[in-house]
C-alpha cells in the first residue's frame, strides 16, 4: 500500500470535498476537514492544509489535485549522528525499521502496554508530516489524534498485559524485566509475521535493560534473532518506528484507563503519587478490596498507603 501526502490551500481542500461528494465518510478523524473512500484510494483532508492519499492507486488519486510534497526527499535530521547512543548501525533512521516501546510500567493503575510498528523508509516523511515524534513532547489529546491516523497507516502489534495477569506472575517470582522482554519479544514477533515476506532492515528497542539479560529473559521462548536486533535508550528520537511504537502504545494505555476510570465512576490518575495512592483508598472504599487487582500493580508500595488512607478512615 502506498501514501501519498500533499500540501494545499483550504480553497483547494473545499474544492476536493465537493469533488468526492458522493465518497465523503462520516469518520470524524481529529483536526480533519473530510475523509472520502474512493474504490482504490483513502483521502484524508487536515485543517493545517496536508492531504493524506493511501491506497494502491493512492499516486494516480493524488495527480488529480498537485504534486506530492518536496519533504519526501529531505533527509532525517539527526539520523546520522543517533548512532553515538548506542551500538546501532550508522543511518538506521533511514531503514525500514521496526521499533518497540512500552507504556505503564511506573503506573500503579492500569496495564503494560507493548506495541511493535514497522516503518518503511519510504512512509518516514509521512509520518513526520503526521506529527509523529517523540511522545513525550505530546499530550494525550495529541497522542490520540496522532495515533487514529497512524493505526491504518504503521503494520503494529499491540500487546496488553492486564492488571490480573500481571498481579499473577508478578506473584509466580516473575521481574517485571522480564514481562517486557516476553512481551516486546511476541510483538516483534508478531509484526514479523504480519509484514512477511518483507524483513525489515533493522529492529530496534526502546531499551529498559542490558540486551545481555534481555535475551537471557527470552531463554525459554522463541527469539527474534539476536544479530538483527539493536537497542538504545532513548530510541524514540533515533527511529520515528519506536516513536510510532511509543504514540501507539500509550493510546492504548489512554483508552484503558478511560476504561478503568468508567468501571471506579470516577476519573482514574496515572503515575504513581499520592494521587493514586487517594483514588485506591477511594476504589476500596466504594467497591471492596478484591477489585484491587484489577485495576492496579499491587506490589507497588501505593498498595499499602491506600490501605492506611482507608483504615485511617474508616477509624
Ligand atoms: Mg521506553
Amino acid at each position: 500500500m502506498g501514501n501519498v501526502v500533499l500540501n494545499l490551500e483550504m480553497s483547494k481542500i473545499s474544492e476536493m470535498k465537493n469533488y468526492y461528494g458522493k465518497q465523503l465518510l462520516e469518520k470524524n478523524i481529529p483536526g480533519s476537514v473530510f475523509a472520502a473512500k474512493t474504490s482504490a484510494c483513502m483521502i484524508t483532508a487536515y485543517k493545517s492544509g496536508k492531504v493524506l492519499f493511501q491506497g494502491n492507486d493512492c499516486e494516480k488519486e493524488a495527480g488529480k489535485w498537485g504534486n506530492a510534497s518536496a519533504p519526501s526527499k529531505k533527509t532525517t535530521p539527526g539520523a546520522a549522528k543517533s548512532s553515538a547512543k548506542g551500538d546501532v548501525p550508522a543511518g538506521i533512521g533511514e531503514m525500514s525499521a521496526i521499533g518497540s516501546d512500552e507504556v505503564g510500567t511506573g503506573d500503579f493503575f492500569g496495564p503494560i502496554t507493548v506495541v511493535a510498528a514497522y516503518v518503511r523508509k519510504e512512509d518516514i516523511p509521512l509520518l513526520r508530516e503526521l506529527g509523529v515524534r517523540d511522545s513525550k513532547d505530546l499530550n494525550d489529546e495529541k497522542i490520540i489524534a496522532i495515533a487514529k491516523v497512524i493505526k491504518d497507516v504503521v503494520p503494529f502489534s499491540l500487546m496488553t498485559l492486564k492488571n490480573d495477569k500481571y498481579n499473577q506472575v508478578q506473584r509466580s517470582g516473575m521481574s517485571q524485566g522480564k514481562m517486557k522482554a516476553i512481551l516486546h519479544n511476541q510483538a516483534i514477533l508478531n509484526v514479523l509475521d504480519k509484514i512477511a515476506p518483507v524483513k525489515p532492515e533493522a529492529i530496534l528497542i526502546d531499551q529498559f535493560v542490558q540486551p545481555s539479560t534481555y535475551f537471557q529473559h527470552l531463554k525459554e521462548q522463541k527469539a527474534v534473532a539476536k544479530e538483527t536486533v539493536y537497542f538504545s535508550t532513548k530510541a524514540e528520537g533515533i527511529h520515528l518506528a519506536v516513536a510510532a511504537a511509543s504514540i501507539l502504545a500509550r493510546y492504548a494505555f489512554i483508552q484503558y484507563i478511560d476504561k478503568l476510570s468508567e468501571a471506579a465512576g470516577f476519573k482514574i490518575p496515572k503515575g504513581a503519587g499520592a494521587q493514586v495512592d487517594v483514588a485506591a483508598a477511594k476504589l476500596i472504599l466504594s467497591k471492596g478490596r478484591d477489585i484491587l487487582p484489577s485495576f492496579v500493580k499491587l506490589h507497588f508500595a501505593n498498595t499499602e498507603k491506600a490501605i492506611a488512607l482507608v483504615n485511617k478512615k474508616q477509624r
